[in-house]
């Protein structure tokens, strides 16, 4: 695809990613915001998303997303790194209303809900997926600054098992547009406030280790994050850690987003695919790492992706 070709006839465009928006929803919607403003600047461009992290303030457009939903009908309107449509609400009434829907997207739970659907569940991030709808020199450093973003959050700084040569080669490309490299991974990826730290010692702090040590949980209460004074997207350096103890295979992280309700994230690292798991429970994501929103308590949670755990290693 080439995205140029695919909007030549569009005279506006909506663009949205996930709830929660993480460093690949950041830059890709705001990649495709700034590629098309550089190259398309008749085209009435929006990205609708909610509230962002401060630690992508860096990126250009960041300042004209849109946090409420409008109700325009767009020629065309774009989902990117999104894996089924009630995860872009409360946008989806502008993805109802356009006349032509596109989603571009690299996980594997993908249900191909557009009209049209380019998801490569190999590639590292869905800003590589946009990079090769993108004509290289129409790339300018905005853009550059966010697809080096959405690359380096879903790899872990490159070095999950999603990539690749071609996902270095892209990072390298973007390198040469002159990004300031090291602030991007710094600033928007290891930085993390007192009270993140905080919260993530006392997150290792009560962690548990089950099913012979190969599985780890954590999970932080209302309570907590009320008394640190932090919200859910501040809390996602946590599950990383718990994924690096040794001998681990899968980590799990909890937080509380309700009444009987908790936010599930999910990393494994050699054999255990969460993406299936986080299905059952009407969530997603990827081999590796996968989330959902789950109902019951903690334990009802975790005993249940126990069983999950070891039915797939009984039938490896
Ligand atoms: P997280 O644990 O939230 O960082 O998510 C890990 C991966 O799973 C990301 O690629 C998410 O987009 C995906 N994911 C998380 N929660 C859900 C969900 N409820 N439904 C579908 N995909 C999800
Ligand atoms: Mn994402
Ligand atoms: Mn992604």
């Amino acid at each position: 695809m080439n995205i140029l070709d695919e909007l030549k006839d569009a005279a506006s465009v909506g663009i949205t990613g996930h709830v929660r928006p993480d460093g690949d929803c950041m830059g890709s919607t705001l990649g495709l915001y700034n590629y098309l403003k550089d190259n398309r600047p008749d085209l009435k461009t929006d990205v609708f998303l909610e509230e962002p992290g401060k630690e992508f303030s860096y990126l250009t457009g960041i300042e004209n997303i849109k946090n409420v939903p409008e109700n325009t009908q767009y020629d065309v309107f774009v989902v990117l790194d999104c894996s089924s449509k009630d995860r872009i609400e409360p946008f989806v009434q502008c993805f109802d209303n356009a006349k032509k829907t596109i989603c571009i997207d690299h996980h594997v739970s993908n249900s191909d809900f557009a009209d049209v659907n380019l998801v490569r569940p190999d590639a590292s991030s869905t800003c590589e997926v946009l990079y090769d709808t993108f004509d290289e020199d129409k790339v300018q450093k905005d853009v550059a600054e966010c697809i080096y973003t959405g690359i380096i959050h879903d790899t872990g700084v490159f070095k999950y098992s999603s990539t690749s040569a071609k996902t270095m080669t892209i990072a390298g490309k973007m390198m040469e547009k002159g990004i300031a490299y090291s602030d991007i991974i710094d600033n928007s990826f290891y930085k993390k406030t007192y009270v993140q730290n905080q919260i993530l010692g006392r997150a290792l702090l009560e962690s548990v280790l089950f099913y012979d040590g190969k599985c780890i949980f954590s999970n932080v209460t209302k309570d907590e994050m009320d008394f640190y004074g932090v919200t859910g997207k501040e809390l996602g350096g946590i599950i990383e850690q718990l994924r690096l103890t040794d001998g681990v295979e899968v980590a799990i992280f909890l937080y509380e987003t309700g009444e009987n309700e908790h936010k599930v994230s999910m990393r494994s690292k050699k054999t255990i695919d969460v993406s299936r798991i986080a299905v059952e429970f009407g969530g997603g994501g990827h081999v590796r790492a996968a989330g959902f929103t789950g109902k019951g308590s903690v334990y009802s949670i975790i005993n249940k992706i126990g069983e999950m755990i070891e039915q797939q290693y009984c039938n490896e």
